[in-house]
Protein backbone atom coordinates (compact mmCIF):
# COMPACT_ATOMS: atom_id res chain seq x y z
CA UNK A 1 0.00 0.00 0.00
CA UNK A 2 1.64 3.09 -1.25
CA UNK A 3 0.42 6.98 -0.61
CA UNK A 4 -0.70 9.06 -3.22
CA UNK A 5 -1.52 12.80 -3.36
CA UNK A 6 -3.04 12.65 -6.64
CA UNK A 7 -5.44 10.10 -5.48
CA UNK A 8 -6.71 12.11 -2.44
CA UNK A 9 -7.05 15.11 -4.06
CA UNK A 10 -8.80 13.95 -6.59
CA UNK A 11 -11.27 12.18 -3.91
CA UNK A 12 -11.76 15.47 -2.03
CA UNK A 13 -12.85 17.38 -5.18
CA UNK A 14 -15.06 14.52 -5.96
CA UNK A 15 -16.31 14.76 -2.12
CA UNK A 16 -16.95 18.11 -2.77
CA UNK A 17 -19.01 18.07 -5.76
CA UNK A 18 -22.35 16.99 -3.74
CA UNK A 19 -22.06 20.09 -0.90
CA UNK A 20 -21.81 22.41 -4.36
CA UNK A 21 -24.59 20.51 -5.76
CA UNK A 22 -26.84 20.82 -2.06
CA UNK A 23 -25.68 24.41 -2.19
CA UNK A 24 -26.67 25.52 -6.22
CA UNK A 25 -30.27 23.41 -5.32
CA UNK A 26 -30.36 25.50 -1.92
CA UNK A 27 -29.30 28.88 -3.16
CA UNK A 28 -31.66 28.31 -6.43
CA UNK A 29 -34.89 26.59 -5.34
CA UNK A 30 -38.03 28.59 -6.75
CA UNK A 31 -39.73 28.32 -2.90
CA UNK A 32 -36.71 28.97 0.30
CA UNK A 33 -36.59 25.76 2.30
CA UNK A 34 -39.59 25.80 5.01
CA UNK A 35 -40.02 23.16 7.69
CA UNK A 36 -43.78 24.34 7.41
CA UNK A 37 -46.17 21.43 5.52
CA UNK A 38 -47.05 23.31 2.58
CA UNK A 39 -50.28 21.78 0.86
CA UNK A 40 -49.01 21.21 -3.40
CA UNK A 41 -45.50 20.44 -2.56
CA UNK A 42 -43.40 18.68 -0.25
CA UNK A 43 -40.81 20.50 1.79
CA UNK A 44 -38.65 19.33 4.83
CA UNK A 45 -42.25 18.73 7.13
CA UNK A 46 -42.48 15.41 4.65
CA UNK A 47 -39.14 14.15 5.86
CA UNK A 48 -39.86 15.05 9.18
CA UNK A 49 -43.26 13.77 9.10
CA UNK A 50 -44.03 11.38 6.63
CA UNK A 51 -44.90 12.76 3.23
CA UNK A 52 -48.69 13.45 2.79
CA UNK A 53 -48.07 14.30 -0.48
CA UNK A 54 -47.32 10.36 -1.59
CA UNK A 55 -49.33 7.93 -2.51
CA UNK A 56 -49.22 4.44 -4.32
CA UNK A 57 -49.79 6.14 -7.70
CA UNK A 58 -47.12 9.02 -7.57
CA UNK A 59 -44.53 7.47 -5.64
CA UNK A 60 -44.48 3.70 -6.04
CA UNK A 61 -40.63 3.63 -4.94
CA UNK A 62 -41.55 5.63 -1.60
CA UNK A 63 -43.92 3.16 -0.95
CA UNK A 64 -41.46 -0.16 -1.78
CA UNK A 65 -39.14 1.64 0.53
CA UNK A 66 -40.67 2.53 3.43
CA UNK A 67 -40.23 -0.52 5.01
CA UNK A 68 -36.30 -0.33 4.23
CA UNK A 69 -36.67 3.58 5.97
CA UNK A 70 -38.47 2.37 9.01
CA UNK A 71 -35.73 -0.42 9.51
CA UNK A 72 -33.17 2.25 9.40
CA UNK A 73 -35.06 4.36 12.01
CA UNK A 74 -35.47 1.74 14.18
CA UNK A 75 -32.07 0.74 14.08
CA UNK A 76 -30.75 4.34 14.78
CA UNK A 77 -33.17 4.49 17.69
CA UNK A 78 -31.52 0.48 19.17
CA UNK A 79 -30.39 3.09 22.22
CA UNK A 80 -33.07 5.06 22.67
CA UNK A 81 -34.68 8.14 20.59
CA UNK A 82 -32.29 10.35 23.35
CA UNK A 83 -29.34 8.72 21.02
CA UNK A 84 -31.04 8.90 17.64
CA UNK A 85 -29.82 12.05 16.11
CA UNK A 86 -26.11 11.08 17.62
CA UNK A 87 -26.66 7.68 15.90
CA UNK A 88 -28.31 9.32 13.04
CA UNK A 89 -25.75 11.90 12.27
CA UNK A 90 -22.93 9.07 13.25
CA UNK A 91 -24.11 6.86 10.66
CA UNK A 92 -25.25 9.15 7.17
CA UNK A 93 -22.94 12.17 8.16
CA UNK A 94 -19.77 10.24 9.26
CA UNK A 95 -19.96 6.51 8.79
CA UNK A 96 -21.09 6.10 4.93
CA UNK A 97 -19.49 9.46 3.98
CA UNK A 98 -16.02 7.82 5.04
CA UNK A 99 -16.64 4.63 3.46
CA UNK A 100 -17.54 5.96 0.48
CA UNK A 101 -13.99 8.49 0.24
CA UNK A 102 -11.88 5.22 1.35
CA UNK A 103 -13.26 3.45 -1.52
CA UNK A 104 -13.09 5.95 -3.94
CA UNK A 105 -8.99 7.03 -2.49
CA UNK A 106 -8.82 3.35 -3.29
CA UNK A 107 -9.97 2.84 -6.45
CA UNK A 108 -8.13 6.07 -7.64
CA UNK A 109 -4.89 5.00 -6.43
CA UNK A 110 -5.45 1.69 -7.72
CA UNK A 111 -5.92 3.37 -11.03
CA UNK A 112 -2.70 5.40 -10.55
CA UNK A 113 -0.62 2.31 -9.25
CA UNK A 114 -1.68 -0.17 -12.64
CA UNK A 115 -1.38 2.77 -15.03
CA UNK A 116 2.43 3.28 -13.59
CA UNK A 117 3.20 -0.21 -14.03
CA UNK A 118 1.78 -0.71 -16.92
CA UNK A 119 4.08 2.02 -17.94
CA UNK A 120 7.19 0.11 -16.82
CA UNK A 121 9.14 -1.14 -19.26
CA UNK A 122 8.65 -4.99 -19.08
CA UNK A 123 12.28 -7.55 -17.41
ZN1 LIG B 1 -44.37 15.70 0.63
Amino acid sequence: MSFSFKALLLTMCLALLPLAFGYWVNATARHAPTDARVAGRCTRYCEQHGCPHATAANSPAFFRLKPLYVATIKFLAMGGMGLYAAANIAFYVLLIPALLLWLTYGALRNMSTIRRLKQQPRS
